[in-house]
């Protein structure tokens, strides 16, 4: 039987480069607090995704909340997407701010502008907005920029899938005041644990950086801070991974192909950007199927075959039993999105035959398929 299949694999150095990359660590003896690797991979991210300023943190959830708290965001309400990892959601929670959940748009599965643009003319107390560019599409930066303009709310993306993808020329991670994203192992690119903020003026690098490091330099404390600072072994990590990415990419735009041509015709539908200047990392697949009882039955299928596709995002984060009731409320574009998405298996990895096996599999199950 072959090897099991998931959803994404993690993406790993050449041996000798990382090793000589921790080499150079080890000689120094200097392995946290604003090192060589970390600055040295701070510059390099800046420079390959064209942003302003750039701060590498231990994870992206440390980082959405850094960006939340210099933001003045914290104890705050906050207009949130409920169709997400449930991270972006957390970093609010855990930084004492209020959700208010603004559904998604049924194309782009990102937050709606236009739900947005009513919830803060009902509340406007909303003091910030923190949309996902999910599965690295591009949410209606446009509109998204004006309307919290127009509202005076700050505007944080959550930009964790997004390496790599681009709009009218410019990294999503260069838009909005603030845009976080993540260095996970599971993520295009990585440092294993990781993340980091963009911001668009020295005051902001400035405050984010006191922040990340507890709030003082030397005896004199500043602010509130936390410990959100990434080890040089990390850096070292990313440092050697981050030249193989655009390669990681065309792998993944390939087996796009696969997909697309062992799924057409198939009953199931895809989400698409349609603005013709975005560029996509293709870091997923993802697939929505008629219903969840389809979903249900193609993952027993699939898993009898050891192959594991991923239910992101699921559940629906409005639903979730541990929120306060007042904030749980309805979001069913999100709801019924949830119920019925899958993310194929995708990694630079992955054998093409793989992608048409587990496509052959899949469009088995699908209810009257068109497909002869
Ligand atoms: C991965 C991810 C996060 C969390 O990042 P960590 O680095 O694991 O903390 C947050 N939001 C989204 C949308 C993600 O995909």
């Amino acid at each position: 039987m072959r090897d099991s299949v998931y959803v994404t694999k993690t993406r790993l150095p050449l041996r000798e480069e990382f090793f000589r990359q921790i080499g150079t660590v080890v000689d120094t003896a200097w392995l946290t607090n604003d090192g060589e690797c970390v600055r040295t991979l701070e510059r390099r991210l800046q420079e390959y995704l064209g942003v302003p300023h750039l701060l590498v943190c231990n994870n992206g959830t440390t980082a959405l909340m850094l960006a939340i708290q210099c933001a003045g965001l914290a104890h705050k309400k906050i207009a949130v997407t409920p169709y997400t990892y449930v991270a972006t959601l957390s970093a609010l929670l855990w930084m004492d701010c209020t959700p208010v959940f603004i559904d998604i748009d049924p194309g782009t599965l990102c937050l709606s502008p236009q739900l947005l643009h009513r919830a803060l003319q009902e509340q406007p107390d909303i003091a910030g907005v923190l949309p996902v560019h999910v599965y690295g599409f591009s949410c209606d930066i446009d509109r998204l920029e004006s309307i919290c303009r127009e509202h005076g709310a700050t505007l944080i993306y959550d930009a964790a899938q997004a390496f790599g993808s681009s709009c009218k020329g410019k990294s999503l991670l260069d838009y909005g005041d603030y845009s976080i994203c993540s260095f996970h192992a599971t993520k295009l690119f990585h440092t294993a644990e990781g993340g980091c903020v963009v911001s668009h003026s020295d005051e902001a690098h400035r405050a984010l950086s006191l922040a990340r490091a507890f709030g003082h330099i030397g005896d004199t404390h500043y602010t509130l801070g936390i410990n959100a600072k990434m080890s040089e072994l990390h850096a070292a990590l990313g440092l050697t991974l981050l030249p193989g990415t655009q390669e990681e990419i065309d792998k993944r735009q390939n087996l796009h192909r696969v997909y697309d041509k062992a799924l057409e015709g198939a009953n199931l539908t895809k989400p698409r950007v349609l603005d013709t200047s975005f560029s996509w990392n293709y870091s997923y697949y993802p697939v929505l199927l008629q219903d969840e009882a389809t979903l249900l039955r193609v993952m027993c299928r699939l898993a009898e075959q050891n192959i594991y596709p991923r239910r992101y995002f699921y559940p629906s984060l409005n639903t979730l039993e541990y929120l306060r009731s007042e904030w749980r409320g309805s979001c069913p574009v999100s709801e019924n999105t949830a119920a019925r998405v899958l993310c194929l298996p995708l990694h630079g990895d992955l054998a093409p035959d793989i992608a048409e096996t587990v496509s052959r599999f899949l469009v088995a199950e699908l209810p009257s398929s068109s497909l002869q």
